[in-house]
């Protein structure tokens, strides 16, 4: 659900702030042109991202779930000229799309779009002996939310960021018995993150364009 004052809100601040681009105006109209559904971030939440991983200075990023590239293209202009961001997606279509959208941005020399199932991509990339990243952003299935975050544990520095989308999802995320697998992906991650020795973390409730849904971040205080 979306109260309309959010939304209004959101556009407030954007037109404020986060001015029109081409290039990512562009990549949400050819997503919705491709028919991909509208559950990119929202763009003020985009600058955020864009923002922490200048924040950290981050020279290498991990993306789960690219949909049509829009987090992709606000995090690959985060970095250096010699970074990387590696983005994991198993829709063809959708990876069709971001590559498109990704390289209209000018960015397919920085970003490694890699098609399959995130949890077999993430066991590639461990053993390819990629890594460490500078920061990680969990945005796909819900359900394997858990996994995603155990691997990419694995496959963070110390200091580096980890951010998890949607651990609200419009409050469901308060149904301890909710049988949505998305739900009790999200409390199950909630749960660990809480007990994860390695990391500090917080989670934040977040309104506007996109509904009522939350942000977990977690910076991860002792890894390789
Ligand atoms: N991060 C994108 C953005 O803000 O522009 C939005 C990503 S969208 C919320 C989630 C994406 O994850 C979808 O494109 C979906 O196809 C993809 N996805 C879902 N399950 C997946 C899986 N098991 N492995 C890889 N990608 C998956």
């Amino acid at each position: 659900m979306s109260d309309p004052i959010w939304s209004k809100i959101d556009h407030y601040f954007d037109a404020l702030l986060v001015p029109a681009d081409p290039a990512l105006d562009a990549a949400i109209e050819a997503s919705a042109a491709a028919g991909l559904p509208s559950i990119a971030v929202a763009p003020n939440q985009g600058k955020l991202l864009n923002l922490l991983a200048r924040i950290l200075g981050a020279r290498t990023i991990l993306e789960i779930g690219t949909l049509g590239g829009y987090s992709a293209i606000w995090l690959a202009r985060a970095l250096p000229p010699d970074g990387r961001l590696v983005t994991l997606e198993y829709d063809p279509k959708h990876a069709e799309v971001a590559r498109s959208n990704i390289a209209r941005a000018g960015l397919a020399d920085v970003v490694e779009l890699r098609i399959g199932a995130a949890l077999d991509s993430l066991a590639q990339l461990i053993g390819e002996g990629r890594g460490p990243f500078d920061l990680i952003f969990i945005d796909a299935d819900k359900e394997n939310i858990p996994a995603y975050f155990s691997l990419a544990l694995q496959l963070s520095r110390q200091g580096g960021l980890i951010i998890v989308d949607n651990v609200v999802r419009d409050g469901a995320v308060l149904d301890e018995n909710s049988p949505d697998p998305a739900i009790r992906g999200i409390r199950q991650f909630n749960t660990m993150l809480a007990a994860e020795p390695r990391v500090s973390a917080t989670a934040i409730q977040t309104v506007g364009v996109k509904g009522h849904d939350g942000l977990a971040i977690a910076l991860v205080t002792d890894g390789p």
